[in-house]
């Protein structure tokens, strides 16, 4: 389905050529997620989403003009996490202030962190702090305020644990007692779930206590505003069938998406079927289907709500089972009180937004944020998420699908007035595409702060590489594909001294191998040309691989397959080093000035094409360079992206380059990675 590209509008074939070429918005919003506020970034953050998201940024900066591209992200603030993490830190000491200050302080030490390794954000806010957090508010009661107009949300009531000694409703892990599954001995039953996984409903929780005081909590009932979800079966099945044409949506999203649009069922194993005989005439109509290469078989229901009474009975018996994915009603509010503020909506006041949903409107909150501090009217936000010449682009995680994929997409349909489409005409807001890697491992493991084997916190791995070695590094993994495991020497226990590290082998083709290309023609130009590049044309064959490697290029930015990139950008840079050593070999030995004249031309060719490809991936080393060649910032328009360095000189017959010092290193190795490894 991937390689279906007869309904794509943008290019026809899968040759790559000049006239057809895959076309980008006029305008794009770029979004890397919004990492929680309880702690600094660890390397998942930065190397599964930020990397992509920021090298995306400034590829469509150079590809569409700096000025129509817009990336934010920032602190998810909200949520019982946070509360919870901040509540047990001031109570042992460790922590003195706010809860805001709490917060505040892991902002800050996010945003370090995302400016070590040059993610080029133009806003990185705080849904709870200052500027940003006001116009979140805003934008926060409008948006609900629409859905509730626009018919979209409906009240549900549930029983929640309420600790009447602290006055506060209790959330999933703020309670403990006894799994009430018949034959179950886990003592660590939470709220609606077992550590052994048995799920129920919180009332029958054995001998529940708050984990706050300790007291035996009581039920109160809740009333919540829901999004309506399941009425968007139909909608989000277009959604999906339109975006399986898509060569620019991974095959996963849809994927994923999709398995939210079944019918409800609930899966029981094949062992317990007498059990499931005993009590079936209690459950609501429901068909069965039993496929014998499964270990389960299944029961589905007319509705939702019939589903639900139904896993109500069967957990009151005792009898064992799994949900199958389907759309529920999503909920927007709840009544934890660190949160933005909900409308009040008919009798329902003093209600907080869930962080989720709110976080999923936050970048549009940030774009606001970030066009009043330039100055330019809020309203203009509408130019980047309302219109058919802008695109969003979304990074995120494969696990967090569900919630960009599912409930935001669905969202956006229904902020219309008036019939809702699966395709929002311009002026609605639009639905952004969905850029989901897949998990990237630690030490073949998935990460997990609470695991056995910590993952490192990125801010710590640059004390043993640079950001460009892993900005590098983290492009080339394939993430887009499936999952990949990060495997640093430093950390890795089982590395052998003699062993490679394989973090520094994308890094270390441009510190060996670009750096010596480079450095070889600024000294030539030194030496045999006053220090100057001479200007002319390059060979046909130069300007026309390098042409075509610049189409490639552009076919995987367009795709987001960064792994294909980092190979289009392999050759180019091992090519300009070969065609290097082979054209001044033969000047030298034929001591010919005109010979070393060409060779200059050629290879300064293949240096400016690669620099330009590996600007948004590499931002420091080609900066570097570009003041070295002294050229303006046009130098990295696609404006002139099939232009050599003659059409930079603007008519000179040789062009001043800056002297270039002995051993001077355009792309940088980490300090610890010094010794011994110059000499090689
Ligand atoms: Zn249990």
């Amino acid at each position: 389905m991937e390689n279906d590209n007869k309904n794509n509008n943008n290019y026809k074939s899968n040759k790559p050529s000049k006239d057809n070429r895959p076309s980008f918005p006029k305008r794009a919003v770029i979004t890397g997620g919004m990492p929680y506020g309880n702690k600094q970034l660890h390397f998942g953050h930065v190397g599964g989403v930020f990397v992509f998201a920021d090298t995306y940024a400034r590829f469509l900066r150079d590809r569409i003009g700096k000025d129509n591209v817009i990336f934010v992200s920032g602190t998810d603030c909200y949520g019982s996490p946070i509360a919870e993490s901040y509540r047990k830190l001031k109570e042992s000491g460790e922590f003195d202030g706010t809860i805001e200050d709490f917060v505040r302080k892991n902002h800050e030490s996010q945003e370090k962190t995302l400016r070590d390794y040059d993610i080029s954000l133009d806003l990185f806010g705080a849904s709870a702090l200052d500027e940003p957090a006001k116009i979140h508010n805003v934008v926060s009661d409008k948006f609900i305020r629409r859905l509730y107009e626009n018919g979209q949300l409906e009240k549900i009531t549930t029983s929640q644990f309420y600790d009447e000694k602290a006055g506060v409703f209790l959330n999933g892990r703020q309670v403990i007692g006894k799994c009430p599954v018949l034959g179950c001995q886990s003592e660590k039953g939470y709220a609606d779930e077992c550590d052994l996984g048995h799920q129920y409903m919180p009332s029958s929780l054995i001998d529940p206590k708050s984990t706050l005081t300790g007291e035996t909590p009581v039920m109160r009932d809740v009333v919540n505003w829901y999004f309506r979800l399941t009425e968007y079966t139909k909608l989000l099945g277009e959604y999906v069938d339109r975006i399986k044409k898509m060569p620019n949506v991974r095959s996963l999203v849809s994927k994923t998406i999709g398995e939210f649009l079944e019918p409800p069922v609930v899966h029981i194993k094949k062992e317990l079927r007498e059990d499931y005989e005993k009590i079936k005439d209690l459950l609501a109509h429901h068909t069965l289907t039993d496929d014998p290469k499964k270990p389960s078989f299944t029961i589905c229901f007319d509705t939702l709500d019939e589903r639900d009474a139904a896993t109500e009975i069967m957990a009151h018996h005792g009898l064992r089972f799994r949900t199958g994915k389907t759309l529920v009603p999503f909920r927007l509010t709840g009544n934890i009180e660190w949160g933005v503020k909900a409308p009040d909506l008919e009798d329902e006041k003093g209600l907080t937004v869930w962080v989720w949903p709110e976080s999923l409107w936050a970048p549009i909150s940030f774009t606001c944020a970030y066009l009043k501090s330039k100055g330019i009217d809020m309203e203009h936000y509408k130019d980047y998420w309302c219109s058919k010449d802008s695109q969003v682009y979304q990074f995120i995680g494969s696990d967090n699908i569900y919630f960009y994929g599912v409930a935001e997409m669905a969202m956006f349909m229904a902020l219309k007035k008036g019939e809702i489409t699966s395709d929002p005409e311009d002026g609605e807001m639009q639905l952004p595409i969905l850029v989901a890697n897949n998990h990237i491992l630690f030490l073949d493991k998935k990460a997990s702060s609470s695991g056995s084997i910590k993952p490192p916190m990125a801010a710590d791995l640059l004390n043993y590489y640079t950001a460009e070695q892993l900005r590098m590094h983290w492009l080339g993994l394939g993430l887009g594909t499936r999952s990949v495991s990060f495997q640093p020497k430093p950390y890795n226990p089982d590395a052998k001294p003699e062993d490679n590290d394989p973090v520094v082998k994308e890094g270390f083709l441009l510190s060996n191998v670009f750096n010596r290309a480079i450095r070889s023609c600024f000294y030539y130009a030194q030496k045999y040309f006053d220090g100057k590049m001479p200007v002319g044309t390059p060979d046909a064959d130069v300007i026309a691989e390098c042409e075509k490697a610049i189409l490639e290029y552009e076919r995987y930015m367009y795709k987001f397959e960064f792994h294909q990139v980092t190979y289009v950008l392999d050759s180019l840079v091992r090519k300009s080093s070969k065609v290097w050593s082979k054209l001044s070999r033969e000047a030298d030995a034929a001591d010919d000035n005109e010979l070393r004249k060409k060779t200059l031309i050629n290879v300064f060719h293949y240096i400016r094409t690669a620099a330009l490809l590996l600007h948004p991936l590499a931002p420091e080393g080609t900066e570097m360079l570009r003041e070295y060649l002294g050229f303006g910032e046009d130098f990295w328009s696609w404006d002139h992206v099939f232009e050599g360095m003659d059409y930079f000189c603007k008519g000179e017959s040789e062009h001043q380059l800056k002297f270039l010092e002995p051993r001077v290193d355009f792309f940088k190795k980490h300090p610890s990675q010094l010794a011994g490894s110059e000499e090689n």
